[in-house]
């Protein structure tokens, strides 16, 4: 089923604009990684040309993606926003786009075009320390009591006497 049809009469005869969004399920992703999740929607805002031939689709595409930090596991979200993107589509030669009633599908580019600005190692930020910061290792220094902690034991002392 065609997700984002771009009629070929309309667009012969005025440029057309195409804005809406997408559902993660229809978009059928095919993208298998434990760290990243789709749920949201993929939206776009496109306007569409005649040229010769060929389509080019120009705008903005935008799909946030619920990922976990690869070294901490903490979840985040990444916000893949495609600006300026623009898509040349054949209608004619090897390279020719599908039509099926008269539309062309754009659903396919768009997420493909998406997958492509994903992290490929997802960071809460692009400097986490990682599981290690928030449980440290006993480090020399750890074993030193810490001053706070002798004026406690000598409020002990002076408790007793
Ligand atoms: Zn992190």
């Amino acid at each position: 089923m065609i997700q984002i049809p771009l009629n070929l009469d309309r667009l012969r005869k005025d440029p057309q604009h195409l804005t809406g969004s997408v559902s993660a399920e229809d978009l059928e992703l095919d993208y298998h990684d434990e760290l990243i999740h789709f749920n949201e929607p993929l939206t776009y805002e496109l306007t569409a040309e005649w040229m010769e031939d060929a389509a080019l689709v120009r705008g903005t595409v935008r799909l946030t993606v619920d990922c976990e930090c690869a070294r901490c596991l903490k979840p985040f979200q990444h916000i893949i926003s495609l600006e300026g993107y623009a898509l040349h589509l054949p209608f004619g030669g090897e390279d020719a786009v599908p039509i099926e009633d008269n539309c062309a599908d754009l659903t396919p580019f768009l997420r493909e075009d998406s997958l492509l600005d994903l992290p490929q190692h997802p960071l809460c930020r692009s400097d986490c320390p990682g599981l290690e910061a928030t449980h440290p290792e006993p480090s020399v220094t750890d074993t030193i009591p810490k001053p706070g902690v002798w004026s406690q034991l000598d409020q002990l002392k002076f408790d007793k006497d």
